[in-house]
Order: C-alpha cells, then structure tokens, then sequence
C-alpha cells in the first residue's frame, strides 16, 4: 500500500501529465483546467469521505460502516477500532460496578456512602429498610434531613469517627437496635456501615437480667440462713428451739442446691453435644421411675395415674428425658392441692409423633403468663413457688431439653380447673 506523501506526489505526478498532455492538443488553458481537474479529484473524495464519517458518528454507529478504500480506509479503521476499545473498556468497567453494586446489596448490613456534604451518593436495600429511604427519591439528599434521630445530627456533626454510634428503637416498627459507624474515604466522603445488633443486645440483656436473678434468688436464702445463725447463735436456746432453726436452715440451704443444680443442669445442657438418635430409652423404665418418685413427692396426698398406651419408645438422651418428664410430674403434684389427681400419659397421636402429657386438678394458669412460663425465673405465684420448693428454672429445662429433641411443649389450662402439658416429639424420635 503507498504511503500517504506518494499518493500526493503521484497525484501531483498525473496532474503534471495530464496538463502536459492536454497543452500539447489543445494549448495552455485547457491545460491548467486538466491540472486543477486532476488535483481537485482527492479533495472531492476526502469530501465525499468527511461527509460519510460525519454521517456515522452522528448516528453513533462508527463500528458498522462501511470502510472505503486507500487513504482513508485507514482512517476510517483505526477510528473503529478506537471505538470498538472504548467501548469495550466500557462494558468491563460497567461490569466491575455491577459486581461492586451486587456484592454490596448482598451485605447483611446496611451500606450508605456520603459525599464531602453529607449528601447520600448511594446506598444498600438494607439501609434503605432500616432508615426508612428510598434511594432513588433520597439520591443526593443530606442524611441528617433524612434521619432525624438527634444522636446521629450529633454524631454526623462532631466528625469523631473512631467509635460507633447505637441507635436504638430504629427500623418499620421501631424494634431494631442498629450500630452504625462512619469511614472516610476518598475525598472527604464517608461510608456509613450499619450492622443490626438487636438480638445481641437482646442476648446482653438477657445475661444481665439471668445474673441480677440468680444473685438475686441466691441472696434471699444466704440472708435467711445468715438470721438463723446469728439467733443460734446470740440466743440460749432450748434443745427443741434448736431443732426448729436447724430445720428451717435446712430447708434454705435445701433451695440453694436445688437453685445451683437447676442452673448446672441449665449450663450443661447449653455445652452439651446434641443428644443421639440412636439410643433408645425405654418408656416402661421411665414411668415406673417417675411413679416412684411422684408417689414419695405426693406422700399419699394426691391420686394417680401413670397409662402407656404405645409401645413405641423414645430416641435420645435418657438422663435429659427423665429431667424433662419428671419436672414436669413434680411441677402438677406442688402446684395441685391436696386430694387432687395428676394423670402421666404416653402415647403416639394420630399423626404418629410421640406424646407424654401430665394433666393436673390444680389452680390452672391465666392464659395471659402461658407463654412466658419457660422464661428462666418467671413464676406466676412467686410465694407458692418458693413454698414448694420451686427455683423458677423447671420449665426453662423442659423447654431445652425438649428443643435438643426437636419436640414441642404445649401447655393447655383453665385457671381453677387444672393443667396439661405436653411433649410432643417428632416421628424420627420413635422407635416402635
Ligand atoms: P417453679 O420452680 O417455680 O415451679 P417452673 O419453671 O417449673 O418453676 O414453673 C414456672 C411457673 O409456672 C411456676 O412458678 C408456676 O407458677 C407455673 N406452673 C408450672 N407448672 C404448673 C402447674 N402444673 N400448675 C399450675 N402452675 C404451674
């Protein structure tokens, strides 16, 4: 292909011979007319050829044109390819922020980025729920005249970024607990991250209430026993005196270890591995012991009834079968008046899951408590608790314990008429 500069000469070169050629015919006008003829050719086609690139770039479509021939289709092909480049530089640039946008929408926590005004550049679904925006409408809106929380104006406003600010009662419906914290980055531009913490503070003040409770109930007894001591003590007491002390000091010493047991049945059952599914406890062993012990807890004064009416047993842990079951005896003989009845029952329901119920004659429970009843320490009648011997913790046990097992505790009752619980355990914990 000839270079750009020997086009021209050959151009010049044919316009010289043409005009020599036509002066030698027809003389010197004619042959200054044949030369600027000659010359003006190139210029019509680099005309013709600006005029269709025009076209093309106007109409945004440089890739698809047809490319001329000679000088120009390199011009023409170069453009193209610079383009074709551009564009493709584009599309992996467009394709990188998709990937950002994707990875960010992703996050479980709520993702605001700021401009050097506080002016909202971008921001997560996330965030978007947890403060209520719609990106699309708050795009460049300032944050602080969106979220009118005054500890967060404070916050955005002191530019102390080193620790992280907790927003409370945030949220649709005000129930969530929200840690924000703000990043610099780039020019004077924050990126806000926000992380839900409303189940750890929930965790928090559960451990807290858990520790004040057992202090607490631990501190009633050691007081109580302490008077005691000093009576004893200070006083001369006759033998029988004596006794009579000894014997309420026991009984307090007694709900203190009944307390600590509780609370490391509690502690090991959250360490513990999963109970098996593979062991199999015998029904027939479990109820002649729960008999057992509700006939020498009851001392005669209450009426039995202990009926298996399946064979199937039951799959997993034995030691934390019979703690469920037999809190479950002891609660409906201490709460259920003299001369009541209490009836254990085991039996596989229509459904074939495994049910074990005790049904009580006592006072019953006001609908209002029935769901709070496995909370640790939550007792309807906190003297009647005590005076039985009651910790507070019993159901919270059941309730682990039935959960390790994958079953339900169902609790029914009609104050004034009496209880039932029940036990309802899956299918795959059976055996027949
Ligand atoms: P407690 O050691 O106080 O019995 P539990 O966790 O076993 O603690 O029971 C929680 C509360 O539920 C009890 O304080 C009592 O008010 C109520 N409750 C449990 N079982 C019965 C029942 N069979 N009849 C009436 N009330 C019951």
């Amino acid at each position: 292909m000839l270079s750009a500069l020997t086009r021209y000469f050959v151009i010049i070169a044919v316009a010289f011979i043409a005009a020599f050629i036509v002066l030698s015919l027809w003389g010197p006008e004619w042959a200054i007319a044949a030369g600027i003829f000659v010359l003006s050719i190139p210029l019509v086609y680099a005309y013709i050829n600006l005029a269709r690139l025009r076209k093309f770039i106007l109409a945004d479509s440089v890739e698809n044109m047809p490319l001329p021939s000679g000088f120009w289709e390199e011009v023409f092909f170069r453009l193209q390819r610079l383009v074709r480049n551009l564009k493709q530089r584009i599309r992996s640039i467009e394709q990188q922020h998709d990937h950002f946008i994707e990875a960010f929408q992703a996050s479980p926590n709520g993702i605001v980025m700021l401009d050097e005004n506080d002016q909202i550049e971008w921001c997560n679904g996330i965030a978007e729920r947890f403060f209520g925006l719609i990106f699309k409408r708050d795009v460049m809106q300032r944050i602080n005249f969106l979220i009118r929380r005054p500890e967060f104006i404070q916050y955005l406003n002191r530019r102390k970024f080193e620790e992280p600010l907790l927003l409370e009662r945030m949220g649709p419906d005000s129930s969530l607990s929200l840690m924000l914290q703000a990043f610099p980055f780039g020019q004077k531009r924050h990126l806000l991250l926000i992380q839900d913490v409303t189940d750890l503070q929930k965790a928090d003040a559960m451990r807290r209430d858990f520790v004040a409770n057992v202090s607490h109930e631990m501190r009633t007894p050691i007081t109580v026993l302490m008077g005691f001591l000093e009576t004893v003590q200070s006083l001369d007491l006759k033998k029988d005196q004596q006794d009579q002390y000894f014997d309420m000091m026991m009984s307090q010493a007694q709900r203190m270890k009944s307390l600590v047991e509780d609370l490391l049945t509690l502690a090991n059952l959250e360490a513990n591995a999963l109970p098996a599914t593979n062991t199999e406890v015998k029904l027939q062993t479990l109820m002649a012991l729960l008999k057992n012990d509700a006939e020498a807890l009851s001392q005669g004064k209450h009426s039995f009834n202990f009926d298996i009416h399946s064979s199937a047993n039951l799959l997993g842990d034995e030691r934390e079968i019979l703690s469920a079951f037999s809190n479950l005896v002891s609660n409906a003989i201490r709460y259920t008046p003299d001369v009541g009845s209490v009836n254990v029952a085991w039996n596989v329901n229509d459904q074939g899951r495994g049910e074990f119920s005790v049904a009580d004659t006592g006072p019953g429970i006001a609908s209002e408590h029935l769901s709070r009843l496995t909370e640790r320490f939550y007792r309807v009648d906190r003297s009647r608790s005590r005076d039985t011997g009651g910790t507070g913790l019993g159901l919270a046990i059941v309730k682990h314990i039935a959960n390790r097992h994958q079953a339900q505790l169902i609790i029914e009752s009609t104050p004034g008429r009496g209880s039932t619980f029940t036990l309802r355990f899956p299918k795959d914990r059976l055996r027949s």
